[in-house]
Order: C-alpha cells, then structure tokens, then sequence
C-alpha cells in the first residue's frame, strides 16, 4: 500500500510513517514543517518507501501532487495545541477547516480511504464518565477563541462524514484523548513534555488552575497501529471512533508522578488560567474516553501506562 500522511513530520505523524514504512508499505509524508521538524524524521531518512514533501494543506497544487499511486490518506496535518490555537486563532482556523476540505476532495479525486484526526475536544465542557461517540458536545461561548480548534473539529468531522454519506467516499473519522508519547515537544502547550522538561531543568513544574483537573493520556505506540486498523477494516468506514486510554489523573498527581520519576529538585508552582492562557480561559475539568466501539471493531485495548508514558517521556528528553 502507499499512504499519504498529513502531518507526517509531526509527532503522531512521524510514528505511523515508521510503523507502515517497517511493514513494507510506502510512505509519502507532507507536512509545512510549523510544529513538526524533520528531526522526527531522520530513522527513516534514505528509506526506499518513503518521500518527504514540504508544504501546506492548505494549497491544493501541493496536495493533488503527493496523491498519485495512493492508496489511503491519513490527515493529521493542524494547527495543534492550545497556544498555537490562542496566538494564531485565524490561521489554525483555516488550516484546520480548509485543509480537511482539500484532503477529502483530493481523496475523492483518486478513490482514496481517508482517516480524519479530530479530537476529543469536540466534546468540550461535557464531563461524563465515559464519553461516547454519540456524546453531546457542550461547548464555550464562539466569543471564546479557545472553542475554535473543537469548532474546526466537529466541521471536519461533519464534512468527512458527508462526503462518505453523500459520495460514497470511504472515510474514518478518529477522536484521539490527549495522546503522548516520545518526540511530543512541550511547546505548543501539551502537558507531559513540559512537566518533564521542567523537571529535568529543576524548574518550577507549572500547574494551570486548581491542578484538579483530570486527563487520561494514551501513548502513541497504542494509538498508531489502531489509526491503521481502523482505517483498513471496511466496516469501520463511515464510522467515528474514540481512542484514548481510561486511567484518569489530576493535572497536579501528574507534576507529582513527574517529580518522582525523574528524582527532581523541582517544586510545583500554581499558575492561574488567566497568566498561562490569558483571560477567559475555560479549560475541561474532565475527560474521560469510553472506547467500546473502537475495542468492538478493532480489539483496541491500550497497553502502556501512565508510568510508561512517563518514563518513555523522560527518556527522550533525556536523549
Ligand atoms: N497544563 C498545565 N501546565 C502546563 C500545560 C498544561 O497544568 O504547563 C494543563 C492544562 O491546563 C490542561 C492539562 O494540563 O488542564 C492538559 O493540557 P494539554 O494542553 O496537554 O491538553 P488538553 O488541555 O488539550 O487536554
């Protein structure tokens, strides 16, 4: 098979470019090098199935050049991370929303699956135990740019949904919960990279908020080889799937387990919402995945534990 990855030099990207290049498939990886880096890239520099292109989404020329020969999309170029969201609110929008349209027309154009990657933002405040796919999405003011990345979102989704509905296009669509991993760079705002960055450094590890506030993070060596079963299984076509892990955390448990696993000097500093994000944050309190259907379909079960997301984490930063 070749496949073409959106994002491919990114963090989730550059994994499922490995794992398919080491199954004998052929990878063509675009991405416009914003938050991704080809340091992602380099264990699969030279490699005879793979082919790097450097662009944007957003150009529909770039995009319809990468597509002969492809059998399957995976589109997980965005604008990611709530401070890329909140300092380029424009931007994102656009990438996030026209981006997706010119994959899906593209896909059409060459009879290509495609897998779309939303997120479980798309839920937004609603903090069930267990959120399913047909769960509510109750989201903030429009006023609120934060709400933006979710509204792009759920866009996306509706248009991959149509497309398939409407033109038969065979299209996954996957809401990933707060996916890490090695090579996920703390910059843009995610969690755990930052906490053990901080740690190794001996700086203050910064708690947003109460530190009350829960997560549940998946590793990425999970979330990948479901990405391709999903979108290989036929009867999942048409279909949207929750992929996360269910063990919860507080934010504050976090920098603690943090602290511990790297035997750092570091202290917790609580920073308000409005000092890290700017006024009129609202963040999710909660967030919990229920992955029934993905576990139905595909046998997804995650493996790899917070401690293991954490040491995997520390051994990167490590280098
Ligand atoms: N967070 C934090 N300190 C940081 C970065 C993030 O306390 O330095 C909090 C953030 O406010 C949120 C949680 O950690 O409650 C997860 O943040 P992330 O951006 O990783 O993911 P998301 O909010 O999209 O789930």
């Amino acid at each position: 098979m070749r496949y073409l990855i959106t994002g491919g030099a990114g963090f989730i990207g550059s994994h499922l470019t490995e794992h398919l290049l080491a199954r004998g498939d052929e990878v063509v990886a675009l991405d416009n090098l914003s938050t991704g880096t080809l340091d992602n890239l380099t264990g699969v520099a030279g490699h005879p199935g793979f082919r790097f292109v450097r662009g944007s989404i957003t150009d529909p020329s770039t995009v319809e050049a990468c597509m002969p020969g492809v059998d399957a999309v995976f589109h997980l170029a965005a604008a990611v991370g709530v401070f890329t969201i909140l300092d380029r609110t424009l931007d994102s929008l656009r990438t996030n929303l026209h981006g997706t349209e010119i994959l899906l027309d593209a896909a059409l154009r060459h009879d290509a699956a495609i897998l779309v990657a939303s997120t479980s933002e798309v839920y937004g405040k609603n903090t069930v135990d267990g959120l399913t796919e047909d769960s509510d999405r109750i989201i903030g003011s429009p006023l609120k740019n934060r709400w933006s990345y979710a509204e792009a979102k759920a866009l996306d989704e509706t248009f991959a949904y149509l497309y398939a509905k409407e033109h038969g296009l065979r299209t996954v669509i996957v809401r990933p919960f707060n996916t890490v991993g090695p090579r996920q760079t703390g910059r843009y705002g995610m969690v755990i990279p930052r906490f053990v960055t901080q740690a190794l450094a001996g700086e203050p590890i910064t708690v947003f908020g109460d530190g009350q506030q829960t997560r549940c993070f998946c590793h990425v060596h999970d979330v990948v080889p479901a990405l391709v079963d999903l979108l290989a299984d036929e009867s999942a076509h048409g279909k949207v799937f929750n992929l996360g892990s269910t063990e919860q955390t507080t934010i504050s448990q976090l920098a603690e387990r943090v602290i511990a696993a790297t035997g750092s000097a570091s202290t917790i500093a609580k920073v308000p919402y409005e000092e890290a994000y700017g006024e009129g944050y609202e963040d999710m309190q909660r967030r919990i995945p229920d992955c029934t259907r993905a576990y139905n379909q595909i046998g997804f079960v995650p493996t790899r534990t917070l401690d293991d997301i954490i040491s995997a984490v520390v051994t990167d930063r490590r280098g």
